[in-house]
């Protein structure tokens, strides 16, 4: 090196040396018991922490081996191995050992022993570090066991629970809600039952998890192939505490939505079934009412067709002979009376009130009173539910016999000598805040020409090609109408007819 490139002496730093006393004395008075052993493991130092932890004072462990702190036959003999194997491949070991302290207690003591490997690469001592941690592992034991014991308790609970964080993720349930997520076969049962009860769940929970409060709401869940489900939910906030590493020293707390669901099933179906036969005598009923009404307005419809011929030939014939022209006129003024006190005792529909009306369950009342018309005819049913529906306001009744017509048609269409195919699909969806239900039969169908004028009054050809459109459409499309929504007709897949009836969620008319 030339003087030129030569560092100035007093430039170059120099390394601080630590003195050796100083290694000594931190590693003396640590808070660690350590300890430095031969290769075979007996003890050649051990620091004050060792005979605080141990009870053994330096002079009287010095040369004794490690395993004087053995607790015997306690610790597997396969972990002594592992620790051998590691060391001999001059690899720190670390675990957790039973040791017995001088006085016979046990403690537990979780361990390290690193190999202190020469410059020639052989290993000389082995330093092992190990601390006292019975009490931490007790706590340890204690909260995993009250953990484990919560756990049973809420999954052998009867009812079943979610826990959503404010984004709306669940992060802790049971196995009755894990029953439920097979059963109900939707990607989160939870987030299925929020949407049918609070529709605007997800926001409010972000913003402000109070609104989202509630005590006992029922849901039903139509399951396509099953029996539908009810399921009665309360929701509470709950503080939930962060245990992610950055909020180690600030305690952060959200807010969660805790779900509790339990299963009313069996109660309300008991209620579905005897509702369904009180409907099923009251449509009877009313049935039998709306054909007295349809055949006394269709008589008076086609009484008044020939007086009107009649009352235009009066006025000709006055001229000619007015003698008779008016005997016939009188005829007719009383003809007149007799139809307007035949129109009087028309019966009246009755008047029915609106109430919350959920559409699939008037639709599986109409199936169910419809089962042995279906048996009967050979009818095979697919029926596709939506898995929840909105209620709608409407009049229950006046909703079951229009479906009922639509399906008593449909039947009638495919019920036909030698039809072979004979199949009933029905489904409910909610499109764009319209709830739409679709009735569609596998029968002849009704050709495009004749579909505009199917909802007529008083056009059938029951009797006549075997087309199943009668009054009933006439009626149904009136129903449908004082419900605010709309009915349509157009060809089935196979030919036959389906018939569209869509209602407004918001209740405004379509
Ligand atoms: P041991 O006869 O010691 O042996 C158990 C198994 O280890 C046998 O399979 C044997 O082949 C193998 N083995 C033993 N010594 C060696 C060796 N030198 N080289 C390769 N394989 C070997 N044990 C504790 O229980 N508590 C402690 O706190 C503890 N601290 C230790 C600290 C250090 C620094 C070291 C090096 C070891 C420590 N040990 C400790 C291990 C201890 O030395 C014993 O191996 C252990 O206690 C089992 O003792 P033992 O008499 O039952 O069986």
């Amino acid at each position: 090196m030339s003087a030129l490139t030569r560092p100035k002496l007093s430039s170059v730093k120099q390394k601080p040396e630590l003195p050796p006393e100083i290694y000594r004395q931190a590693v003396d008075q640590a808070d660690l018991a350590i300890s430095i052993t031969d290769i075979k493991a007996n003890i050649l130092f051990a620091n004050e922490a060792f005979a605080r932890v141990t009870g053994y004072d330096a002079e009287e462990i010095i040369g004794k081996n490690e395993s004087i702190l053995a607790a015997e036959q306690q610790t597997p003999p396969r972990l002594y191995q592992s620790m051998w194997d590691d060391l001999a491949a001059q690899r720190p070991w670390s675990g957790k050992l039973l040791n017995r302290k001088k006085n016979g207690e046990l403690y537990l003591a979780e361990l390290t022993i690193s190999p202190v490997v020469n410059s020639q690469g052989n290993t000389t001592h082995f330093l092992g570090m190990h601390r006292d941690v019975t009490e931490l592992h007790r706590l340890e034991r204690m909260v995993r066991n009250q953990k484990v014991l919560i756990e049973s308790v809420v999954d052998s609970a009867p009812i079943a629970f979610a826990l959503l964080d404010q984004t709306g993720r669940v992060i802790l349930d049971n196995q009755e809600y894990k029953k439920l997520l097979s059963d109900l076969q939707v990607k989160e049962p939870a987030h299925t039952l929020l949407d049918s009860l609070l529709p605007l769940w997800h926001d409010a929970l972000v913003k402000e998890p109070e609104r989202c409060v509630f005590a006992r709401r029922e849901a039903r869940i139509d399951r396509v192939g099953g029996r539908p489900r009810w399921l009665s939910v309360s929701a509470s906030v709950i503080e939930i505490h962060s245990d992610d590493e950055e909020n180690c020293f600030n305690i952060v707390q959200q807010r969660g939505l805790l779900l509790a669901i339990s299963d009313v099933s069996s109660l309300r179906e008991e209620q579905e079934r005897s509702r369904a036969a009180v409907m099923q005598a009251v449509l009877a009923d009313e049935e039998r009412t709306s054909a007295i009404r349809e055949g006394l307005s269709a008589a008076i419809f086609r009484l008044e067709e020939p007086m009107n011929v009649m009352a235009s030939a009066v006025s000709v014939l006055y001229r000619r002979d007015p003698l008779s022209a008016e005997a016939l006129d009188r005829a007719l003024a009383a003809s007149r009376e007799h139809l307007e006190l035949l129109r009087q005792v028309i019966p009246h529909h009755a008047q029915e009130i609106e109430v919350r009306t959920n559409l699939n369950e008037i639709l599986r009342d109409v199936l169910e009173i419809s089962t042995q018309r279906l048996l009967g005819a050979g009818i095979v049913v697919d029926w596709k539910p939506a898995i929840t529906l909105p209620p709608i306001i409407g009049r229950p009744l006046q909703l079951c016999m229009l479906f009922k017509a639509l399906v008593d048609n449909a039947i009638e269409a495919m019920n036909i000598k030698g039809w072979k195919q004979r199949e009933l699909s029905l489904s409910s969806a909610v499109d764009d805040q319209c709830i739409v239900i679709t009735i569609s039969d596998s029968g002849p169908g009704i050709p495009s020409e004749r579909r505009h004028k199917a909802f007529e009054p008083f056009v059938t050809d029951k009797n006549g090609t075997g087309h199943h459109i009668g009054t009933g459409l006439c009626r149904a499309q009136q129903v449908v109408a004082d419900h605010g929504g709309i009915i349509d007709l157009e060809a089935s897949k196979s030919g036959g007819c389906r018939v569209i009836v869509e209602f407004r969620l918001d209740g405004d008319p379509i």
